[in-house]
């Protein structure tokens, strides 16, 4: 439990015991522990010729994970929120695209080893999804295991196509305003926006472990076998419309199975893991976070088929880019005339929204709308 105490400058300061015996950062990648180390080194492996076998598709969120929602081990109750439809489907025909991660490699060739070299990432992932899942004793968790339940989730939560679509939106209004910039979407260079996004995950891989770690890990447990996930599994719970951003945000969810998701929420108890059942309310705010959260498709477990028909849609409200100018910086310091400071956030709409000031810093960018 948390101590309190006033600090000798007057602010009143808690401190909790750390379970984990050491600070728990990967700094960046430069600190990693044995299957974190494992893994990076998979993954800088360079492509090999097993590994440059030609995969066409690319499942950006693993066919293992969903499985576990599967009532006959190969499909999986959905409800698409765009057409309003709700099916059974193979877990294979979801979260898939055609190269979606197929990059142009250094001599020039497209390639698809970056497909082979997520299979790391997918089978560490549903290795840990598996044992969170079956966690029964909390003090059995090591560094090891706590370093690598972060980074599989920041992987997931940067490697989806909703995270591509956000990323074209803003991408699409930096090069309305800089000509140096190049908008995503290029007809001439169709692998330019998989290159730039799958750079970009291996890139930020670390430093967002790092955003992660430090948070306390909750297990909430739902017996009656609730919870949904979507085609967008990591769930930052929209507030008052708005996204918040991983590093403010309170909690980020990352469903388990039916019956049990992890929360990694700012509440630190001092321990390495709290398994608690789910209050009721707690189940709404998992399905309201995924039924908002998901891209299109809503995954259900068996429990919940009836109830998948009657879950609401939104109306097509997804998340988007919302652009704000403003007289302050982040940090609340007053930007001099004839500039300002451009906020981006997201937030749950229909469309992308930049309402920026006339004070002619700005250009237009209606090619945001593209990837609405
Ligand atoms: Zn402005």
């Amino acid at each position: 439990m948390p101590n309190q105490f006033t600090s000798p400058s007057g602010w009143t300061v808690s401190s909790v015991r750390n379970p984990w015996g050491q600070v728990p950062h990967t700094a960046g990648g430069q600190s990693l522990t044995d299957s974190a180390r494992k893994l990076a080194d998979r993954l800088h492996d360079r492509p090999n010729a097993e590994n440059m076998k030609n995969v066409r598709r690319h499942h950006y969120v693993p066919q293992g994970y969903l499985r576990r929602w599967s009532f006959d081990n190969r499909r999986v109750w959905t409800l698409d929120t765009v057409a309003g439809k709700f099916s059974a489907i193979g877990v294979k025909d979801l979260c898939v695209e055609e190269n979606f991660h197929r990059v142009v490699g250094p001599d020039g060739n497209p390639h698809n080893a970056v497909e082979t070299m997520f299979t790391s990432v997918d089978e560490e992932l549903c290795r840990v999804q598996k044992m969170f899942d079956q966690l029964r004793e909390p003090d059995s968790l090591t560094l090891d295991d706590y370093q690598i339940l972060c980074v599989v989730i920041a992987a997931q939560r940067i490697r989806t196509k909703q995270q591509r679509r956000v990323h074209s939106q803003y991408a699409e209004w930096l090069a309305a305003q800089a000509p140096s910039m190049k908008s995503w979407f290029d007809l001439d260079d169709p692998l330019f926006a998989s290159g730039i996004h799958t750079e970009g995950v291996f890139r930020a891989l670390w430093s967002a472990a790092d955003v992660l770690l430090g948070r306390q890990i909750e297990i909430w447990e739902d017996p009656s076998a609730r919870f949904p996930t979507c085609d967008a599994p990591v769930l930052v719970p929209f507030i008052k419309g708005r996204r918040p951003p991983l590093l403010s945000a309170h909690q980020i969810i990352w469903p388990l199975s039916p019956n049990r998701v992890v929360v990694l929420s700012n509440d630190l108890v001092g321990e390495k893991a709290v398994i608690r059942q789910a209050s009721s309310k707690q189940v709404g705010t998992v399905r309201d976070a995924v039924l908002q959260g998901r891209e299109r498709m809503v995954v259900a477990g068996v429990t919940q088929r009836e109830q998948l028909a009657r879950y609401r849609l939104y109306g097509g409200r997804r998340v988007q880019v919302e652009l704000r100018c403003s007289e302050r910086t982040p940090q609340g310091e007053r930007v001099a005339a004839g500039g300002c400071c451009v906020r981006f956030r997201e937030w749950f709409g229909i469309k992308p929204d930049a309402a920026l000031c006339s004070r002619g810093l700005h250009q237009p960018a209606p090619e945001m709308l593209k990837w609405t």
